[in-house]
């Protein structure tokens, strides 16, 4: 029986991960369940899975949830050193990384330096702390299993010596797919005026509002890029973004002698959720098979970059290194938020980040003190960016 601790279970992949241990009792047992604000959606999760642990943000919030818990065996922690508290608890076999952005990156990395068997969902940390997190794995012998539907794929088509390096596997480059977002066919005039609610109508994937925006600028891809060059120990170069409008391959692997691997599939994070919590075993995940006779013809693209300017910035910054992910993430974060909350246009994203990492200078990202001053910087000039109306 494996104990499983799911930071951030209130949100999309919280569920989808929920959903496949549901479906295995037999096999894990919930540990930890954790969430920021949902509190009420918190408390339905722990009187159905009985974790032993729950963590939010506040001792308010977590007073509320005991409220709601009545009787239940569950001990209510909070904020961060709770999160890292339940990531790294002795018990516990794996932890589902599903926080979304940095508010993450202390309890993965906690999870981490404790050498469980760590599920990344939570790209945007180690988009921030890259070399020191893939570090950690190593030092601490942590297992570390991509979530991101892309990067599962890849790590499904790679082979197991793939650590070694990519070339002497015999890797020529790897093909990040990409769905192309809401606004693939909107022209780079009509983007100016696109909402919030039209940005977060994914045409595939059903997801939370940050990584909604970020598919909808093709950041998510820029992160993605990022986040495949740590896994992978890829440079910018090897991965090339391919836009793929029906999201059924969700990556391939080009090798010197010609093949191509590619995994296909529904496009369903419980496909890669149920693939890392098993692995190297499979198990039923509840999602529907393939049918290659509904899907009829796949289409292939080239992402335009002068319509997506967060992917060309994101290459930059992955070509760059150092602090430039960490900054090129913070400043995402900001102006996300402030394009969800109504204060900026959709257009402004990419320039506010693109002030920003004009502005602030790029360090060495050697110490996770570096990295988390690099954010905390990026957010005030950020912030000063979005504050402007002319921009
Ligand atoms: P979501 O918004 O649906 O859920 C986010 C979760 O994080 C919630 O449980 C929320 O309570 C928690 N959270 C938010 N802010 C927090 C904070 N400051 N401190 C502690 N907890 C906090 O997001 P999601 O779509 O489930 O995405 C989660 C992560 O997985 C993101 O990094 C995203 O990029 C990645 N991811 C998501 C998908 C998807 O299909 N949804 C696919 C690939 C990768
Ligand atoms: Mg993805």
């Amino acid at each position: 029986m494996q104990q499983i601790t799911v930071l951030g279970a209130t949100g999309s992949i919280g569920a989808s991960t929920l959903d496949v241990i549901a479906r295995h009792p037999d096999r894990y047992q919930v540990f930890a369940l954790t969430a920021h604000s949902r509190i009420d959606a918190l408390a339905q999760l722990c009187l159905r899975f009985k974790p032993r642990f729950a963590v939010v943000a506040d001792a308010a919030a977590a007073a509320r949830l005991q409220a709601l818990l009545g009787p239940l065996d569950c001990e209510v922690l909070h904020g961060e050193d709770g999160l890292c508290q339940v990531s790294s608890a002795a018990e516990v076999d794996a932890v589902m990384a599903a926080i979304v952005g940095a508010a993450g990156l202390a309890p993965t990395l906690a999870a981490v330096r404790a050498g469980k068997k760590v599920l990344l969902a939570n790209k945007e940390a180690l988009v921030m702390s890259g070399a020191l997190f893939m570090q950690a794995v190593q030092e601490y012998g942590a297992t570390l299993l991509p979530i991101d539907s892309e990067h599962n794929a890849i790590f499904q088509a790679l082979p197991h010596t793939y650590r070694e390096g990519l070339k002497p596997a015999g890797v020529r480059r790897l093909l990040l797919t990409a769905s192309g977002g809401p606004f693939r066919e909107t022209p780079l005039c009509e983007l100016a005026q696109v909402t919030p609610a039209q940005a977060c109508a994914h045409p595939n994937w059903s997801m939370g509002q940050k990584i909604s925006v970020d598919s909808a600028s093709m950041m998510n891809k820029g992160l993605e890029l990022i986040e495949a060059c740590w896994l992978f120990a890829a440079k910018p170069a090897q991965v090339e973004v391919v836009v793929h409008p029906q999201s059924v391959i969700h990556s391939l692997v080009d090798y010197i002698d010609g093949s191509v691997l590619a995994q296909l599939g529904n496009p369903d994070m419980r496909t890669p959720i149920a693939h890392a919590l098993a692995w190297p075993e499979r198990i039923d995940s509840g999602v529907a098979p393939l049918n290659l006779f509904e899907l009829a013809h796949l289409d292939f693209f080239e992402p335009d970059l002068d319509k997506f300017v967060c992917l060309r910035l994101a290459r930059e910054a992955a070509e760059q290194c150092g602090t430039a992910p960490a900054i090129l993430n913070a400043a995402n974060e900001v102006a996300v938020a402030g394009f969800l909350a109504g204060d900026t246009g959709f257009l402004q994203i990419a320039r506010i980040i693109e002030r920003t990492l004009q502005q602030q200078a790029v360090t060495a990202a050697d110490s996770l003190d570096s990295i988390l001053e690099a954010d905390r910087r990026a957010r005030e000039i950020a912030k000063h960016w979005l504050a402007q109306e002319s921009l």
